[in-house]
């Protein structure tokens, strides 16, 4: 799959003010088609678009390039006909899911992206922990709402989530939750009965994010097997539990 990387800017605003002007869509990368690797549309040929910056600061991040201020000097201004010229680079213009990732891309303003995108045929699928509510959800096809364990060190404003969802209307949206421990089986369990309504999706927790160092398959697949048995054992029906298929396919290999 390809990439198209983004041009160095230079380094002025912090990643957490708000992007409210179109034109200063911060771009980290541009890459696929590649496939889905995990929530509702696991499998599903899409291209990802990362935006830089995040208001979160999650001990086990794997996307650390999107989120540290060290590296917004890398990330590109793009307006959001320059973001969907991109896209039309990579799928030779052909419509696409588009999946929308971040860093927390909720802080950026996106509603032209999506009105200019729509209009050529892609669908939109975004990932976002929940802290941050927009209007613009609502245009979205689909949302994975991810709130973060225990384990991240982040701690979840229910009031924030609660508006994400409102905001998302009939929005197709479900939750997402990543497992390192017992810890994060109990927090998941608790959301799930806060929000019964919700597709709940569970992946196991990658704990080496370094993109230079390989990942323990054996480990994952360890870990997969105690959740499975978590979930079993507490009579958890209702809830899917998936890999990162792109971790298992492609470690931590950026880009992909
Ligand atoms: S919310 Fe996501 S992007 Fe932000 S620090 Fe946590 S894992 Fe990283």
């Amino acid at each position: 799959m390809n990439t198209v990387s983004s041009p160095k800017t230079d380094p002025e605003t912090a990643p957490e003010i708000e992007i409210a002007n179109s034109k200063s869509l911060r771009v980290v990368e541009v890459f696929g088609p590649t496939i889905q690797g995990e929530g509702a549309y696991i499998g599903k040929p899409t291209v990802f678009i990362r935006f830089g910056g995040c208001d979160y600061r999650c001990l086990w991040c794997d996307s650390m390039h999107a989120v540290g201020k060290q590296y917004a000097h890398q990330w590109a201004k793009k307006t959001a006909q320059q973001i969907l010229d991109d896209v039309d680079v990579l799928t030779d213009g052909k419509p696409i899911l588009i999946t929308i990732s971040g860093g927390n891309p909720a802080i950026q303003q996106l509603e032209p992206l999506l009105l200019l995108g729509k209009a050529k045929g892609h669908t939109f699928s975004m990932e976002t922990q929940g802290s941050v509510s927009k209007t613009w959800f609502s245009m979205l096809d689909q949302l994975t709402l991810s709130p973060k364990p225990p384990s991240s060190g982040e701690a979840t404003d229910w009031s924030k989530l609660d508006a994400c969802i409102s905001d998302a209307k009939t929005v197709d949206t479900s939750l997402k939750i990543v497992i390192f421990n017992r810890a994060d089986f109990t927090f998941a369990r608790d959301v799930a009965k806060r929000y019964p309504n919700l597709p709940l999706f569970l992946s196991i927790g990658n704990d080496e994010t370094d993109p230079a160092l390989p990942v323990n398959k054996e480990a994952l697949h360890a870990k997969m097997r105690q959740l499975i048995d978590w979930v079993n054992a507490d009579h958890w029906y209702d809830v899917t539990i998936l890999p990162q298929l792109h971790v298992l396919l492609w470690g931590n290999q950026l880009g992909v």
